[in-house]
């Protein structure tokens, strides 16, 4: 059913560079569907000076959106009132106006902290990670993951520097870089996160060999294809236990979808829009 636009819709926005293959459009729409509420959600491709003012334009206006890349790390120093997700993570990719200032949030922490725990059954208290790659979603993971409890955390990036300032950040004394693949060869882990973009891309190697390690207790890969990634995958062919990163994109777009309506949307719903979509 098409819905309703009156002079009242609530209009949110994905605002980044480029949008075009976003999914959000799709749960977020079904979500608000779901529930009766009058509000429409759209991609907007905008350019990073734009940016600024399509985000103060829509929170003003009583909508919010969120922010994709490469506009998250601007957005985090723009918004007046930082959650302390975005302030931890240094990335803003929800936005909201209440009470006469704009909000931001990077609600990726707890969308992968919810996806984290549905996957293993609770949350990651004492594990001991390895997570591959250091940019932005790296970072978000890298706090759930320690105010989960993890134990330790080794991060292994293309480029090393990177990853050292996430862990010096973020990480403290629980998260170790590793200077090269070889340094993970015949380790146990509970878990492997892949973070990087790899597998985005059908001519991509795959993010990590999982048989250099001793034993791999579950895999989880933040990419999401129609189809099971190839790291997941690689991973099932190993028996070990592997989900990719519909769960999180799906959480993370209900938190952002809680901070405008104070409403829990149905996970469900956003779902089963996204599998329609890629008819999975
Ligand atoms: P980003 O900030 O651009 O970081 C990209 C990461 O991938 C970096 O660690 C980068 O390493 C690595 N990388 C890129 N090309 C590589 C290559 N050829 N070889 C080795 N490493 C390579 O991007 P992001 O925002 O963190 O997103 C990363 C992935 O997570 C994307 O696939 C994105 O779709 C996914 N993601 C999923 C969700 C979800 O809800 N499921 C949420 C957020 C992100 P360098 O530092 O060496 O460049």
């Amino acid at each position: 059913m098409t819905p309703r636009i009156t002079a009242r819709t609530r209009v949110f926005a994905l605002i980044g560079d480029p949008v075009a293959h976003s999914s959000s459009p799709i749960i977020q729409n079904a979500a608000m569907r779901d529930l009766g509420l009058d509000g429409v959600y759209v991609a907007l491709q905008t350019r990073l000076d734009e940016m600024i003012g399509s985000v103060r334009g829509l929170a003003t206006s009583g909508g919010g959106g969120n922010i994709t890349l490469p506009h998250k790390e601007k957005a985090a120093t723009m918004v007046d009132v930082r959650s302390t997700a975005v302030k931890r993570t240094g990335a803003c990719n929800t936005f909201w106006y209440q009470d006469g200032q704009i909000h931001g949030d990077n609600t990726d922490v707890e969308g992968f902290s919810r996806a984290l725990e549905a996957f293993l059954g609770g949350p990651p208290g004492g594990k001991t990670v390895l997570m591959l790659g250091a940019g932005g979603a790296a970072r978000a993971c890298l706090v759930a993951l320690m105010d989960g409890g993890v134990e330790e955390v080794h991060l292994l990036n293309r480029t090393r520097d990177r990853a050292r300032v996430v862990a010096r950040r973020i990480g403290g004394a629980r998260a170790r870089v590793l200077d090269d693949p070889r340094k993970a060869d015949h380790r146990d882990y509970d878990l492997v996160v892949n973070t990087t973009r790899l597998g985005l891309d059908p001519e991509d190697p795959l993010p990590f060999d999982l048989r250099r390690l001793g034993r791999a207790g579950a895999v989880m890969d933040l990419v999401y294809l129609p189809e099971p990634t190839p790291f997941v995958k690689a991973a099932q062919e190993l028996g070990i236990r592997a989900d990719d990163g519909m769960e999180m994109l799906v959480q993370q777009g209900a938190v952002s979808f809680e901070r405008w309506w104070g409403r829990i949307p149905s996970v469900e719903v956003m779902k089963s829009a996204l599998r329609g979509t890629y008819g999975r």
